[in-house]
């Protein structure tokens, strides 16, 4: 009976934890490892995503199996995490040390690009502190 119902529920998909190497696990190996386990203890599946490339990697496989690793080349890592077949929303968290090396490309704003209506920059929130409404700006 209990069988059966463990049988009736819903398969649920693996929540990762992704996980950077250089400055990141690289720093304490064998603390990630043991962090790993913890993670895999609450049901999350840890795994590196590195922007190497799978020929410089001696290093991350002396500590991580290969199946645990995604590379991805200079990628960003999201564009990288879809390919692999891996959508983005099937991630809990991320552990990075440059977070912005996670965005899609296609997610990358640009501080050169000329800001949206809705975006507010320095002085526009100056100037919402200070009670001067958006529109009175010189
Ligand atoms: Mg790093």
């Amino acid at each position: 009976m209990e069988g059966d119902f463990a049988q009736l529920q819903p398969k649920l998909k693996p929540m990762y934890v992704m996980i950077d190497w250089d400055e990141t696990m690289s720093l304490s190996p064998e603390t990630f490892l043991a962090i790993f386990q913890l993670f895999k203890e609450i049901q999350l599946k840890p795994m590196v995503i590195t922007l190497r490339s799978p020929n410089d990697s001696d290093d991350i496989l002396s500590w991580v199996d290969k199946s645990d690793v995604i590379f991805t080349s200079g990628k960003q890592k999201k564009d990288a995490l879809v390919e692999a077949g891996i959508k983005v929303d099937q991630v809990a968290f991320w552990i990075d040390d440059a977070p912005e090396t996670i965005p899609s490309h296609s997610g990358i704003r640009f501080t050169h690009e000329k800001p949206k209506e809705h975006w507010f920059n320095k002085e526009d929130i100056k100037l919402h502190c200070l009670g001067i409404p958006h529109s009175q700006k010189k």
